[in-house]
């Protein structure tokens, strides 16, 4: 018997995602960032449920020959561009467009002996301070770009810093809007917070949008408004069951460190999932987790292989019965990946990217 742990990827849930994307942001062209290896999901399992996309954003030529391999033709981008000159080849074979962020990739495009013009997105940076050309120097890279034999046709794109939060992103379209006004070429802006909260903003969703946690089921400014606000759907399930229960007298302790105290005789279950399989190890008492659907939380710490959990909500449980981390339970119930990766400190889009190697992984 293998160990009992599993994660489900569920495509439909990745389709109807992708859906809500496009009615939060009508008639932008939506590419659907899968770098990360699809946000953990992996790229082969994901392109099944977001096919529908218009393209596929991503980070390298691994990535953008992963999705050229399984048939898809149509529009694939290199949010970053290209690493290192001789990427280009490779670029203009694999038919891709590619981000330009800095003075290097265009001296690259410059020497670049093409046999097949470019098509780039100029990055502006317009306040994140990642990557991207300041208004000042942003002209002058279009200009350069525009005068070489190797492009073919310049898009333009920013990205948000604040689009989940109180800051907001006015002041990023702005400074976007007044260094491109008069420059021609395709417009894209949106991340997943700007199409669910600015989208109908025909200068924000633009030409085209980006979303990628959306489309995972993740809701980008949780807490604020959680998935179910936003009627996204949980994409990857993260299962396993209880390998032992242990009765505690009053008193009696769980797990390293001895963290939880019994305060009262209480069944504790012993879940086959740990930090190896990438839950997060913070995780310790008091997070959300589901025993055969009915939500419990966890207790102690959580070890490499092995995390236990209160089944005082849930007495019939025993050996063998289900316990959802995250995602969606046999029964149907839903725990937002979203509340499990608060309760570690960090976010969906941490956990989903985390989920270790040694999990099997099923589409649902
Ligand atoms: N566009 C760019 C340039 C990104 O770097 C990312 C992710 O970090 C995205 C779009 C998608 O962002 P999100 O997952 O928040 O929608």
């Amino acid at each position: 018997m293998p160990r009992p742990i599993q994660a489900l990827i569920h495509t439909e849930a990745l389709a109807h995602n992708l859906r809500r994307a496009r009615q939060a942001a009508p008639d932008a062209r939506v590419w659907a960032v899968v770098k990360a290896n699809a946000y953990g999901h992996g790229i082969e399992r994901a392109f099944a449920g977001l096919r529908g996309a218009d393209g596929f954003a991503l980070l390298d030529l691994a990535e953008a020959e992963r999705v050229r391999g399984l048939g898809w033709r149509g529009p694939v981008l290199l949010l970053e561009g290209v690493f290192e000159p001789r990427d280009l080849e490779l670029c203009s074979r694999l038919d891709l467009w590619h981000g330009v962020h800095c003075v290097e990739q265009i001296d690259w495009l410059a020497a670049h002996k093409t046999h097949k013009p470019h098509r780039v997105f100029l990055k502006m940076n317009t306040g994140m301070n990642r990557l991207g050309f300041r208004a000042d120097a942003f002209r002058t890279a279009w200009a350069r770009l525009n005068a070489l034999p190797q492009v073919d046709e310049i898009s333009l794109m920013t990205h948000f810093s604040d689009a989940d939060g109180e800051r907001g992103i006015a002041h990023q379209v702005a400074a976007f809007e007044a260094a491109t006004r008069d420059l021609p070429g395709e417009r894209s802006l949106a991340n997943s917070a700007a199409v669910l909260r600015y989208g109908r903003d025909p200068a924000v969703r633009a030409d085209w949008v980006r979303p990628g946690i959306l489309a995972y089921g993740s809701s980008p400014d949780f807490p604020a408004h959680d998935a179910a606000h936003w009627h996204l759907q949980p994409t990857m399930s993260l299962r396993s069951r209880l390998i032992a229960v242990q009765a505690l007298a009053a008193g009696e302790h769980v797990g390293y460190g001895s963290r939880f105290t019994a305060e009262a005789p209480m069944r504790v279950g012993v879940v086959a999932c740990g930090y190896a399989d990438g839950y997060p190890r913070v995780c310790d008492t008091g997070t959300p987790v589901l025993v055969d659907g009915i939500r419990t939380r966890t207790l102690g710490r959580v070890s490499m292989d092995m995390l236990a959990v209160d089944l005082g909500p849930v007495p019939h449980a025993g050996v063998g019965s289900e316990v959802t981390l995250w995602g969606r339970a046999g029964n149907g119930a839903v725990l937002p990946i979203d509340e499990v990766a608060r309760a570690g400190g960090t976010l969906g889009y941490e956990l989903m990217c985390a989920l270790a190697p040694r999990v099997p992984v099923e589409v649902a």
